[in-house]
């Protein structure tokens, strides 16, 4: 039954060489259900891209145990088919098509093009016609929207979203959290970081709020914003 559990973190710690005695993430612990949109909420420098690039396996823990999907996370153990990861600064080749760009991107993962699920990722992203156009005829936020729909392709069980919504205006924030709902619905799991409750708070069941590597408060969305947990939550911009 632990193959059910998309996320389960204990007692992680981190520090990066250098950073003396300082922890970028201390003795955190969460755990997430299938069909939850988890937002990992935090002002800047709370430790949030510390944690998703432990659980994506893109660096190790000092401590503790990361399992996605029952499987202990590591580096360079193959990343689970099952996720699918949103990072900033995805490159595309900007003379050819968003849709080209996915084709690639999907045979460069040697999996069989009817794994990719395209037309239904495509469709959850919401693309719509710019994915016939040149990428580089687009906006920040439809290259955004592009690289979203990069990491949903495969429709994978858990997908991780590092600040989807940085850079984006309102509009496009709203068009973002239209897309994270579209991709849950089917009981499929979203974690997204955020240092914006309000960004979050429409589109989460579930939020981890850290500071200073530190877990701060987690639970339901209603819990926690019900009881004034949102001014625990920095406003500055990036
Ligand atoms: P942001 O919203 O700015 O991305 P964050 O919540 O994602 O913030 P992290 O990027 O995880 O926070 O940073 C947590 C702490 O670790 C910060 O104090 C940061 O300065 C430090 N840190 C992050 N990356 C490194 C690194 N490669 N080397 C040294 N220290 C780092």
């Amino acid at each position: 039954e632990r193959a059910d559990v998309p996320l389960e973190i204990t007692g992680v710690s981190k520090r990066y060489a250098g950073s003396a005695d300082r922890y970028a993430v201390r003795d955190l612990s969460f755990r997430v259900e299938k069909g939850q949109v988890l937002g990992l909420l935090g002002p800047n420098g709370a430790g949030k891209t510390t944690t998703l690039r432990m659980l994506m396996g893109l660096i190790a823990p000092d401590d503790g145990e990361i399992r996605v999907f029952g499987q202990a996370v590591r580096p360079g153990a193959p990343v689970l088919s099952r996720v699918g990861a949103f990072v900033e600064g995805a490159g595309f080749l900007p003379h050819l098509t968003g849709r080209a760009n996915l084709e690639l991107y999907w045979r460069a993962t040697g999996r069989p093009a009817e794994d990719a699920h395209f037309e239904e990722a495509l469709e959850i992203a919401g693309l719509g016609s710019a994915l016939e156009r040149a990428v580089r005829t687009y906006s920040q936020g439809m290259r955004q929207r592009l690289a979203i729909a990069q990491a949903m392709l495969g429709l994978p069980d858990l997908l991780i979203l590092d600040e989807p919504t940085n850079g984006l205006d309102p509009p496009q924030i709203r068009e973002m959290r239209e897309v994270m709902i579209r991709y849950a619905a089917d009981g499929r799991t979203v974690i997204v970081s955020s240092h914006l409750l309000a960004e979050v708070e429409q589109t989460c069941t579930h939020l981890v709020v850290m500071d200073s590597g530190r877990l701060v408060q987690a639970g339901p969305v209603v819990e926690i914003t019900g009881t004034g947990g949102s001014v625990l939550v920095g406003h500055e911009g990036e």
